[in-house]
């Protein structure tokens, strides 16, 4: 079976392709080829894998910010040192700790 390839394929300059994540869309070749139907090229499952990191980033930036700011308020000898840090990885994982909670895994599961 021949596969036909559109002749009007988005061309790129400087090795980037621009995935969409939402979607699935992708403007490189492999997808082009393979069509919508198929996996998700490496580039939108790369782009979906860095999205998920951001987001846990951002995540426990706002419950460290949280956490930090609800120590601040606490009188001088109640406060925790490891509340206070300035690296949001040792506040939550502080946190964690004290609630007997398990951190988020540092890498997300692949799609299949
Ligand atoms: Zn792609």
């Amino acid at each position: 079976m021949t596969r036909l390839v559109p002749t009007a394929a988005p061309r790129r300059t400087g090795g980037c392709n621009i995935a969409n994540v939402g979607t699935g869309e992708c403007t490189c070749l492999d997808y082009v080829q393979r069509g919508c139907g198929m996996d998700r090229c490496k580039h939108v499952q790369a782009a979906g894998l860095f999205q998920a990191v951001a987001d846990r980033e951002a995540k426990i930036r706002h419950v460290a910010s949280f956490l930090r700011n609800r120590e601040r308020l606490q009188p001088a000898e109640r406060k925790r040192p490891a509340f206070l840090s300035p690296d949001n990885n040792e506040v939550f994982s502080a946190y964690c700790t004290e609630n007997d909670l398990q951190p988020i895994a540092n890498v997300p599961e692949r799609e299949p």
